[in-house]
């Protein structure tokens, strides 16, 4: 049985993708099979963040149709040959894929796979109960920002009204600068906003950004930066093991009271 986990988020654009095709590398590097599915219906790009856009020549939705079988919709990563993408349809709005497919591809995958990351769209954008649905974990993403932390709340709740309830937080993008300025909210304020389990810290890095240009996951690279091993640190977690967040003491620690009351109201 796979561990089927959607990355999510309330607001877009904060690093669920990035963080899909990191943590998957991570994993399959740990020797797990990992299959990461596309669920951004919208707005696939999970094949552009692993380098393997020319490669998709089926999609989930020829596997619905019947048009193809599931083998022959798996890319396999030729670097970590444990790590597979299935991606979504793009452009066919008038047969999208819904939960009752979703589910069905999860089970299909089930028996093969140990984990199964599905990158979801945003929680308030078409096809998000489609992609949460096959689901028993959740990995919700914000960046220190009153609006995306606000907007990871109600996605928590849309979420535990599922019946999620193993959800845990990544925050993403945070800037040691500002923590230190009282410019940004620490992670700790964000934590105790949301009060879901923490489980990774990833600093802001144009190496992200550069990795993301380039089609390669930055935890591929032989010496990790910061950033890959804020991912990397996370796939352990995930694993059960017991890594600190002593590398990122300075991201957490640091209150920022004011933002704190603005976003609580008192
Ligand atoms: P989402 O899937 O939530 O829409 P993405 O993963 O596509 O978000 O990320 C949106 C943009 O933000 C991308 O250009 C990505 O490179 C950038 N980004 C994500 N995380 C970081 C980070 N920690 N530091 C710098 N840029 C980041
Ligand atoms: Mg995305």
């Amino acid at each position: 049985m796979a561990r089927v986990i959607v990355i999510t988020s309330g607001k877009g654009g904060v690093g669920k993708t990035t963080t899909t095709a990191n943590l998957g590398m991570c994993l399959a590097k740990l020797g797990y099979e990992t299959v990461l599915v596309d669920a951004d219906i919208g707005l696939r790009n999970l094949d552009l963040l692993l380098g393997l856009e020319n490669r998709v020549i089926y999609t989930a939705f020829e596997v619905i149709s019947g048009e193809c079988n599931l083998e022959q919709a798996l890319i396999k990563d030729k670097r970590y040959n444990k790590l597979s993408l299935l991606t979504t349809a793009q452009n066919r709005n008038k047969n999208d894929i819904n939960e009752e497919n979703m589910n069905f591809l999860i089970k299909l995958m089930d028996r093969q796979s140990d984990y199964i990351l599905i990158d979801s769209p945003a929680g308030i954008e078409k096809g998000f109960y489609c992609a949460i649905s096959g689901a028993k974990e959740a990995l919700v993403v914000t960046t220190p920002e009153i609006a995306s932390v606000r907007d990871a709340d109600r996605v928590i709740g849309l979420l535990e009204s599922y019946g999620i309830n193993k959800i845990s937080l990544i925050v993403n993008r945070i800037r040691s600068r500002m923590i230190r300025d009282n410019e940004m909210m620490s992670v700790s304020d964000v934590s105790e906003v949301l009060a879901i389990s923490l489980i990774g810290i990833i600093p802001e890095d144009e190496k992200v950004i550069i990795s993301t240009n380039k089609g390669e996951p930055l935890v591929l690279e032989e010496h990790l930066s910061l950033p890959g091993l804020a991912f990397e640190d996370i796939a352990r977690r995930l694993d059960g093991q017991q890594v600190d967040f002593n590398n990122f003491d300075y991201f957490y620690n640091k209150p920022f009271k004011l933002l704190k009351q603005l976003f609580l109201g008192s």
